[in-house]
């Protein structure tokens, strides 16, 4: 990741950072700058901290920019970002990255906040029909699920691998796809999430027959 002073940034003021689920926040600022659904950005609180980057999580023409984060407790600048008030301000970077693809009929595969990016294409109306593999460990951190169900009905598959309750498919989103009936081949994959997760996924789906170019994925490290 790139310095503050090798990238394009302007400090803007935090219109809101509501924790939706124990430690998980989302924060917004106005939106004056265009992005590609699927971009992310650096955020910072000082230039002495490199910046971490963010999946935008808004529709292309939303009026504000959202970002789903969750704090890690001996990270260095996501406790800084969930101490954040409203009116404070927040360093952001200029949108980055290439994980803008769409296709229709895709399969978006996520973990935690690895939603992000696919919330940002289905607001901004990329791609017709898409179908959504969350994967989250408590069911509190289905982020969007409300809007998610209303929008994608049975398109919307939730696993969770600690839930005790038969609502959800029961593990993780590998276990998912190795018994699951709708892969087809020649559908486009995208999958993110950490390393691990976007390592096994692949191999899964791999293991399942599809094409490794019919795979694209964003590792959040
Ligand atoms: C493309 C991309 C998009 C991302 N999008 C999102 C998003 O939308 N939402 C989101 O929540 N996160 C996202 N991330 C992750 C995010 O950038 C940060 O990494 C995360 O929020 C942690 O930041 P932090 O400063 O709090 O933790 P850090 O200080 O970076 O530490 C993170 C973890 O690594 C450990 N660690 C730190 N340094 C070392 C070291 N030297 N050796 C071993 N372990 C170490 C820490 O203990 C901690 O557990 C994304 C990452 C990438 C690459």
């Amino acid at each position: 990741m790139k310095n503050w002073n090798e990238l394009k940034y302007s400090t803007y003021p935090i219109v809101s950072n509501t924790e939706i689920a124990e430690g998980a926040y989302i924060l917004s600022i106005k939106r004056e700058f265009n992005f590609l659904a699927g971009q992310v950005v650096g955020l910072g609180v000082s230039p002495d901290i490199p910046p971490r980057l963010y999946s935008i999580a808004s529709g292309e023409n939303d009026d504000l920019i959202d970002i789903l984060y969750t704090e890690k407790s001996d990270g260095k600048l996501t406790p800084m970002l969930s101490s954040l008030n409203v009116g404070g301000r927040i360093m952001v970077s200029e949108p980055l990255g290439t994980f803008t693809n769409v296709s229709d009929n895709a399969v978006y595969i996520a973990a935690g906040t690895g939603i992000a990016p696919f919330i940002s294409k289905i607001k901004s109306g990329k791609g017709k029909k898409p179908i959504l593999i969350h994967g989250v460990s408590y069911p509190e951190y289905f982020y969007f699920k409300d809007y998610m169900e209303e929008l994608l009905g049975r398109n919307y598959i939730q696993c969770c691998s600690r839930c005790p309750s038969d609502e959800f498919f029961q593990g993780r989103v590998t276990r998912f796809l190795n018994q699951w009936e709708g892969i087809h081949p020649n559908q486009k994959y995208y999958l993110c999430g950490s390393a691990e997760m976007v390592v096994d996924t692949r191999d899964t789906l791999i293991a399942r027959g599809v094409p490794f170019a019919n795979i694209n994925a964003e590792i959040y490290f």
